[in-house]
C-alpha cells in the first residue's frame, strides 16, 4: 500500500437497492473491488444499512476499508451521501430513517428486489417499502441527524439534472457547512476543470454510483489521507 493516495469508490449500491444488480452482493462487491485494486469502499444503498452487517462480517479477514455509507433521498428529492465513524451510527440511522420512509410498497416487476443478505451471500429478508422515495425529512433535518451521530453528508453527484442539489435546489446553503461534494466519475477534464473552478471552497470526490460489478471504479480516484481508516476519511470529508 502507499501512503497518502488511496483508490476509492464510496458510492456503490448492493442487492438491497432494487436498482441494483442481483449480483450486487456483498462477497461479490468486496471481491471485485480487491480485484479492481480499490482500498477504500462504500456501500451506500438508497435509505438503508441493511446490508452493511454483512459487508463488514466479510471485511474482517480482507485488506480493505470499509466506511459505513447510506444515500439519503431527502424531502427536497436531493440525494444525498452521509458517512458515519462506525457501523452501530450507521445502523441507528437506518433504524430512525425508517419510520419517514413513506408505506409504499415495492413493486419488484417495476423496480427489482430489495434483498437483505447475509456474509455467505444468502438471501435473509426482503425491504418491502420502496426504498428509493423521498423520505420525510428535510435536507436540514437529515445534516442534523446525520452530525449527531458524528457522520458527515456528501452531496450526491451534483453534476447530474436530477436528484442533486444543484439541479433542485440551484446552489449549496452555506448554512450547511458542506466541505465536500461529489461529482460523478465520468466528469473529467475541461468539464471537471469548471466544477473545480466554480467550486472553489469544496472537496470534490468521484465515485462509480455502480449499480452492477462492472462498474465499481479500477484505481482512478484517490484520497489523500495518512492512513486508510474510517476515521481519516469522515475527518477528511469534513474539512476544507
Ligand atoms: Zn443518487
Ligand atoms: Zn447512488
Amino acid at each position: 500500500m502507499n501512503g497518502g493516495h488511496w483508490a476509492y469508490d464510496l458510492h456503490i449500491h448492493s442487492a438491497l437497492s432494487p436498482c441494483g444488480d442481483k449480483d450486487m452482493t456483498p462477497n461479490n462487491i468486496i471481491n471485485m473491488s480487491l480485484l479492481k485494486g480499490l482500498e477504500i469502499i462504500s456501500v451506500t444503498d438508497h435509505n438503508s444499512a441493511k446490508n452493511l452487517p454483512a459487508i463488514f462480517e466479510i471485511a474482517k479477514n480482507k485488506e480493505i476499508i470499509i466506511v459505513p455509507g447510506i444515500e439519503v433521498n431527502s424531502k427536497e428529492e436531493v440525494h444525498l451521501l452521509c458517512y458515519f465513524p462506525t457501523l452501530e451510527l450507521a445502523l441507528d440511522f437506518d433504524r430512525y430513517l425508517e419510520s419517514f420512509l413513506p408505506p409504499t410498497r415495492n413493486n419488484k416487476k417495476i423496480f427489482g428486489e430489495q434483498i437483505i443478505l447475509n456474509s455467505e451471500d444468502k438471501a435473509i429478508g426482503e425491504v418491502d417499502y420502496l426504498l428509493i422515495n423521498a423520505l420525510d425529512l428535510s435536507i436540514e433535518e437529515i445534516f442534523t441527524l446525520v452530525r449527531k451521530r458524528k457522520g458527515v453528508v456528501v452531496p450526491a453527484h451534483i453534476d447530474r439534472d436530477s436528484y442533486s442539489i444543484i439541479s433542485n435546489l440551484g446552489f449549496i446553503p452555506s448554512h450547511l457547512s458542506v466541505k465536500t461534494i461529489e461529482l460523478s466519475s465520468s466528469v473529467k477534464g475541461d468539464v471537471l476543470k469548471n466544477w473545480e473552478n466554480n467550486y472553489p471552497n469544496f472537496q470534490i470526490i468521484q465515485s462509480s454510483d455502480a449499480h452492477s460489478l462492472e462498474n465499481i471504479l479500477e484505481r482512478i480516484s484517490f484520497l489523500p489521507i495518512e492512513k486508510p481508516n474510517i476515521e481519516n476519511v469522515i475527518k477528511f470529508f469534513d474539512s476544507t
